[in-house]
């Protein structure tokens, strides 16, 4: 977080200069309920990049109190995905391990005479919590003696009771001006088969109670977590209070990382992965850190995103273009280049002897000559791209057109001659000759040409598939957010977010592995796919084209 400066840092190094603390230990605690997102990556990066800016640490915590909707899938993925980031984490833990603790602390809290068991139904506890501008009304069980209390709560956990039969309230103040501190549920019925805990539990805390235990246990210092559980801190601070935590942790709000295009919570991620409009969690259209590693974007990238958008406590909705241009900029040395044509058409260079091959020099990164240098095959036939060709040309067309001179990036320069067309009148091959006095790098320089064209050799092209996208969700500029949020996100899907094409690639990608990432001239950097690469064919997912309108 280096050149952010931001305000959880001022807080934390007024607690350390003033002596309010002498360490900083925060937690990164999802809810293996889903796969991580690039939103849980600022969360990341925020207590991570703290943690180490003061030499604290940070735990990574599964807050699974939730047992319906959790998974060990998820917890996995989550593991993965916080050590791809870049980043260790001190202890692991689970919330659920501290289900006995937190069982300890309630009934604590019955004792003070600071919860009792409520049977209202779910429906009648909303109604009786009245609202901003209407007090709440006291339950008819909340004044049950502590003997009652402790005697039924014990009754709940052993299992005496259906789902939603009973709850253990916190007894704090129907009237207060905070909704949050009038008489929250903190442990309901859940006759459920927990991922870590199986069947020991059928009660389960609620976040809110649940949350600063766990905080307070794990000796956590400052308790980082996005706005909306702002109006919670004061419920926060009295868990910790009335439960007679040793430790005081503080919870701090910062906002949530939104982007443009796309969909960010768990929930709705989950209904395309379910609803197969995506190829999975980890699809590459996702912002879903899997999806992210699989489209090619490397950790650098985001966490220098992440730092760029900033630590303020608004609530920011960023261009997803910000994101592009930093892996840009993290690939620009880092990946190789080398030619692919997308939409090959053939062309044959007729004054090209038959049967000879020529194997030109190519540097495999301009702008990092340390990279070295790779070699490239020519011969008599090669391909180039479709698009570079153009029978009737507008004018400033500067690609192939009958009677035009272009350069071959690496070779020579060709002119076309001839075009061949099939009995649909589709163009399906070009006749050029090329000029063996234009060889690149011979220091020719006795006429210029405009246009320079990738190209690959026919005859020792491997077969590729790309894989090219756009957004995956439409956003509708011109509608307001009430008008958005009343709409089903799944209508705004793009449906043309994918478009897969067939084409070669250069003989020296032969040894290419998933994950790694090249510069195909013009055509902007990609990933080899490690779902869908085979033997036989290379996959590739483009990660961004080469140029963006964007400027941070
Ligand atoms: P979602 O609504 O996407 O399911 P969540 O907040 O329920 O998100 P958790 O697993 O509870 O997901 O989140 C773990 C941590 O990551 C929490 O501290 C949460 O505040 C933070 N977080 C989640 N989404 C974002 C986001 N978009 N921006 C910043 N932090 C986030
Ligand atoms: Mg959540």
């Amino acid at each position: 977080m280096e050149e952010n400066s931001n305000f959880i840092k001022t807080i934390i190094k007024e607690d350390l200069e003033s002596g309010k603390r002498d360490k900083v230990v925060t937690r990164f605690p999802p809810e293996p309920n889903g796969y991580l997102h690039i939103g849980h990556a600022k969360s990341i990066v925020i207590n991570f990049g703290l943690a180490d800016e003061f030499g604290g640490k940070t735990n990574l915590r599964f807050d699974d109190t939730n047992p319906l909707k959790e998974d060990q899938e998820y917890v996995d993925a989550i593991k993965e995905d916080v050590e791809w980031l870049g980043y260790e984490w001190e202890g692991l833990f689970f919330a659920s391990d501290y289900f006995d603790e937190m069982y300890d602390r309630a009934v604590l809290l019955i004792k003070k005479g600071l919860a009792y068991v409520d049977d209202l139904s779910a429906d009648e506890i909303r109604e009786y919590r009245g609202t901003l501008s209407k007090p709440g009304k006291e339950s008819p069980y909340r004044n049950r003696s502590v003997e009652e209390n402790l005697e039924l709560f014990e009754k709940m956990k052993n299992g005496e009771f259906a789902n939603g039969e009973k709850v253990l309230r916190a007894k704090i103040d129907m009237s207060s001006p905070n909704i949050n501190l009038r008489d929250p549920v903190i442990y309901r019925i859940s006759h459920a088969t927990h991922h870590n805990t199986g069947d020991k539990w059928c009660i389960y805390p609620m976040y809110a109670f649940a949350h600063p235990i766990e905080d307070a246990l794990e000796g956590v210092t400052h308790s980082l977590c996005t706005t909306e559980f702002e109006d919670q801190r004061p419920l926060y601070d009295w868990v910790v209070r009335e439960c007679e935590m040793e430790a005081t942790p503080q919870q701090i709000e910062f906002g949530r990382l939104n982007l443009t295009n796309t969909v960010m919570s768990k929930r709705k991620l989950k209904q395309l992965v379910e609803e197969k409009y995506v190829d999975g969690w980890d699809d590459p259209r996702l912002p879903t850190i899997s999806g992210l590693r699989r489209r090619g974007f490397t950790p650098e990238a985001i966490r220098e995103f992440v730092k760029a958008a900033g630590v303020s406590k608004g609530y920011s909705t960023v261009d997803a273009q910000m994101l592009e241009h930093f892996v840009r900029e993290d690939l620009k040395l880092k990946a190789p280049r080398t030619m692919g044509v997308l939409r090959p058409l053939k062309v044959v260079i007729t004054n090209y002897p038959e049967d000879e091959v020529e194997w030109l020099d190519a540097d495999i990164n301009p702008e990092n000559p340390d990279m070295g240098t790779r070699k490239i095959p020519f011969s008599r036939e090669i391909y180039v791209e479709q698009d570079d060709f153009m029978e009737n040309p507008p004018a400033k067309y500067f690609r192939l057109f009958p009677g035009n001179e272009v350069r071959l990036k690496h070779a020579y320069f060709i002119k076309c001659n001839e075009v061949v067309k099939d009995e649909n009148g589709e163009v399906v091959e070009l006749r050029c000759t090329y000029d063996v006095e234009t060889k690149s790098g011979s220091g020719f320089t006795g006429r210029k040409v405009k246009g320079t064209l990738h190209w690959v050799d026919a005859t020792h092209a491997l077969p590729a598939e790309f894989r090219l996208y756009e957004p995956l969700i439409l956003d509708d500029e011109e509608e307001s957010e009430e008008e958005a949020e009343n709409k089903s996100f799944l209508d705004q899907v793009n449906e043309k977010s994918l478009v897969i094409v067939n084409g070669f690639i250069e003989p020296n990608m032969q040894d290419a592995k998933p994950q790694d990432k090249f510069q195909f001239f013009r055509h902007g950097y990609f990933n080899v796919d490690p779902k869908h690469t085979t033997e036989d064919k290379k996959v590739f997912n483009r990660i961004v084209s080469l140029k963006s309108s964007f400027k941070l």
